[in-house]
């Protein structure tokens, strides 16, 4: 059942452009996924509602935009040279390779041959900078956002005169060489990140947190996640890195998980540990001056960690819909119209010119206002239902009486209601159900 509804969701999201595989016409790249025409605009829309929240709508969070490769010595300081690995073992049998904790019965889920030992796999991806390819030009690509924003702390406050408590945050790609990628862009070895690292006194870290905690929550809240699906979780003792106070993951119930729940986002309470690590590696002071008190010290730092990729993931399987419309089946995302990656369909009710000429001049009254999409092919029917199952939230139809009454005909993606009004009125009428979120 749910394998189903995933092969369902990744072949909705090929046939119409959200989501394709990588090189696919060599058989496809695994684990690494390219965003299509609807679905560059979904994950740019995932990333703008973000950037809003933690950093356009805030006087505390300002942005970075830095390289993916950096100074080798960055990821020594951090330990992914040395810790950031995950045991692993292969299966002697059929050479499938698995990450040992995925491993229930001790022999190989595929098919059943004995296992090696666990070995370390470093999930770094390597590379060499400049024209040697000797151990000393070996750089890599990062495999998380943050570095460069501690790295880039003293730049910063510099720059900017920010006061603590204060954030930096950064929307980017990471690499990450995962042992067992799969379930989609769940998993994959190139993904996106949007982090938020917020410094603070180490006496306020507890409060920040907490904060921290809620706002992000009602992140996923506000973008459309339905509650049931979202819980938090907290880390355990045991799962903590040592330097760790106190760690939530914000998960998702993935339908591809047997009902249990994946992580969207993790948020720490990681204290003075990374800016003392790239101090003491740099030898450069990272310490805030507090120009009041004329103290010094190492911030502590809160962390909220989030994949834009898993979110889109998430989006999808949340508003993934199946219904019968009159003995017929209709496929919808009910996605938040902030989300849908085209807010306006305008369809002439059919393909004769009277009807298409007026329909493609109202397509470009609205475009400057909402992203819109014209369609003149096929029934009305079917192109509503191609609409529907890409999120469209509202379609404007004209026909043979607009001709003479300038009035279209508004279509609701997930009441079915529908309204006539005057074209005049159209822009103020979308953007009125855009302000109130909903069609009352
Ligand atoms: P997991 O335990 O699932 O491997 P993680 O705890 O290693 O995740 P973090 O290092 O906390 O993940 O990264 C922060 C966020 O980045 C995750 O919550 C997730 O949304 C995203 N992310 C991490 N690894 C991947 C990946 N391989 N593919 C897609 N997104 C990822």
């Amino acid at each position: 059942m749910a394998e189903d509804l995933m092969k369902k969701i990744v072949s909705l999201c090929k046939r119409r452009g959200i989501i394709f595989q990588s090189s696919e016409i060599y058989g496809g790249l695994q684990s690494c996924w390219d965003y299509g025409p609807l679905g560059v605009e979904l994950k740019n829309n995932v990333k703008r509602l973000w950037w809003d929240a933690v950093v356009k709508e805030r006087d505390d969070v300002v942005g970075v935009d830095t390289s993916i490769i950096m100074h080798p010595r960055v990821w020594e300081a951090s330990g992914h040279i040395k810790k950031f690995s995950d045991p692993m073992v292969d299966c002697k049998e059929c050479k499938q390779r698995f990450r040992a904790e995925d491993i229930e019965g001790g022999v190989c889920p595929e098919c059943g041959g004995e296992l090696t030992e666990a070995r370390n796999f470093n999930l770094m991806f390597k590379t060499f900078m400049g024209a040697l390819e000797d151990e000393s030009a070996v750089v890599y690509l990062r495999p998380e956002t943050c570095q460069s924003i501690f790295v880039n702390f003293q730049n910063i406050v510099n720059s900017t005169r920010q006061k603590i408590p204060f954030g930096i945050a950064q929307i980017g790609k990471s690499f990450r060489n995962e042992i067992t990628p799969r379930n989609f862009t769940f998993r994959s070895r190139e993904f996106e990140q949007m982090e938020l690292e917020y410094f603070v006194r180490e006496a306020e870290s507890p409060k920040w947190y907490d904060y921290w905690v809620e706002q992000r929550m009602k992140w996923y809240r506000d973008i459309g996640f339905k509650e049931a699906n979202l819980r938090l979780r907290e880390h355990e003792e045991r799962e903590l890195a040592f330097y760790a106070k106190r760690c939530v993951d914000i998960e998702y119930r993935f339908p591809f998980l047997d009902g249990g729940f994946g992580e969207l986002e993790g948020i720490a309470e990681r204290g003075t540990y990374d800016l003392s690590q790239q101090m003491e590696h740099s030898g450069a002071d990272l310490r805030y001056l507090d120009k009041e008190t004329n103290e010094r010290f190492i911030p502590a730092v809160v962390e909220t960690s989030g994949g834009v990729d898993r979110t889109i993931l998430a989006l999808i399987c949340d508003a993934y819909h199946e219904e019968e419309v009159r003995g017929e089946k209709r496929v919808l995302l009910k996605l938040n119209p902030e989300i849908a990656p085209v807010k306006v369909v305008v369809l002439p009710l059919s393909k004769k010119p009277e009807l298409c000429e007026p329909a493609r001049k109202i397509e470009r009254m609205l475009r400057p206002h909402f992203e819109t999409f014209y369609d003149e092919t096929q029934s009305i029917g079917r192109r509503y239902r191609r609409m529907d199952e890409v999120g469209t939230p509202y379609a404007v139809t004209y026909d043979f009486d607009s001709i003479n009454d300038k009035q279209v005909t508004v279509r609701d993606r997930d009441t079915l209601k529908q309204v006539r009004l005057p074209i005049d009125n159209l822009v103020a009428f979308i953007k009125d159900l855009f302000e109130k979120g909903s069609w009352e």
